[in-house]
């Protein structure tokens, strides 16, 4: 029997990325209250002190350069021995999570993590492709109000001027659906899969369904700061054999695994997206998922409560639900803490510092 590889990385990963204080902040007057230790990944905010896996950012913390070298190179890799992976970013609105992540299309010459994995899957795909035969499939998917909805899907209507107008849009589609099917892999019926075979396509589903879910502007009340966007690469793997042909999938040197990349919800509490019954409710659903992650999360990373074998609890909201079958277990997940460093945020990054330390 093959046993689970123990990876001398716990199975939860958390990096801090705190960004530069933005033209708007020092137009504010704002000043730097966040201190990152100098060759330590810890950070300071007002008389507490946290530390991570890793803090990129400020003039003291690692290079934001070495994040993708150090937290995600390892889950590309791990692709390609069959390990999912979910990369998380999480923060409140405003703290760099569409940056970091890379899937906003609108900071200049900054390319973010999601850019970069594609071109390392590429570059490994190159260098392997005469042994095995890759297939490449993406998805990209929202979810706002406990409703998935498909970023790649050509005939949805514009979702912005749903939320603007909190009206149900009505689609002749049935709704999303999460899946799980007997072993545990969980798939999302309804959603567009589009299968990929060079980079160029890859990013173009990348740019299709940013600008889909894009309202451009870090307004509190934006679509893209209540839902949670979430691009998958899923790669197959099978050996091309002496004559050229492929292997079936009953071949047990098959390997299927799925990357997720997610830009979630802002963090900021409810109260702060507005006081309308509407928007109040969906701060609420917003909160579940990222609740339900927190708790995910945290139970994953208690090593004494796995080992009691505590109920993990993935049912509690969609994105848990969608994302169970690459959160623990063999899979690898990295969290992304995004913070501002100007006092005006100093709550929120509090809070944001207490969530990502319960991760760990
Ligand atoms: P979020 O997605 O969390 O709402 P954004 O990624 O949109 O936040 O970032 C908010 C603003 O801060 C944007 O103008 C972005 O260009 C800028 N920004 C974020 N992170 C950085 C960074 N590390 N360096 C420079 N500017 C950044
Ligand atoms: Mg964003």
């Amino acid at each position: 029997m093959e046993t689970t590889p123990v990876s001398e990385d716990c199975c939860v990963k958390v990096a801090v990325h705190v960004r530069p204080l933005i033209v708007d902040e020092k137009l504010q007057g704002c000043n730097d209250c966040v201190t990152v230790s100098r060759g330590k990944p810890q950070v300071q905010i007002g008389t507490h002190s946290f530390t991570f896996d890793h803090v990129y950012g400020s003039t003291t913390g690692s290079p934001a350069s070495s994040m993708f070298d150090e937290c995600i190179v390892p889950l590309v890799n791990g692709l390609f021995q069959g390990y999912n992976a979910t990369v998380l970013a999480y923060g409140q609105t405003g703290s760099g999570k569409t940056y970091t992540m890379g899937t906003g299309f609108k900071d200049g010459c900054h390319i973010g993590i999601t850019p970069q994995v594609m071109n390392a899957l590429f570059n490994k795909i190159d260098s392997l492709k005469h042994q095995i035969q890759f297939q490449l499939h993406v998805s990209f998917i929202e979810i706002l109000k406990e409703e998935v909805h498909d970023l790649l899907d050509p005939t949805s209507p514009n979702k912005s001027d749903t939320a603007s107008t909190g009206k149900v849009h009505v689609s002749g589609k049935p709704p999303i659906q999460i899946r799980e099917s007997s072993n545990g892999v969980i798939t999302l019926a309804g959603s567009t899969e589009v299968s990929v075979t060079t980079l160029k396509e890859m990013a173009a589903c990348l740019e299709q369904g940013s600008l889909s879910r894009a309202t451009g502007s870090t307004n509190m009340n934006n679509q893209s700061s209540r839902s949670h966007a979430i691009f998958t690469i899923t790669l197959e793997q099978m050996p091309v054999t002496g004559d050229g042909s492929t292997n079936d999938v009953m071949n047990e040197e098959y390997l299927c695994a799925k990357l997720h990349l997610v830009d979630l919800a802002g963090s900021e509490r409810a109260k702060r997206t507005g006081s309308d019954g509407m928007r109040f409710k969906e701060g609420v659903h917003i909160n579940k998922g990222l609740l339900a992650l927190g708790n995910v999360i945290s139970a994953l990373g208690d090593e004494k409560k796995r080992k009691e074998g505590i109920h993990v609890p993935y049912r509690d909201s969609k994105l848990t639900r969608l994302l169970q079958d690459s959160l623990g277990g063999n899979s690898r997940t990295v969290m992304i803490a995004c913070i501002s460093p100007a006092d005006i945020n100093a709550e929120e990054t509090l809070n944001t510092l207490k969530y990502a330390n319960r991760a760990r």
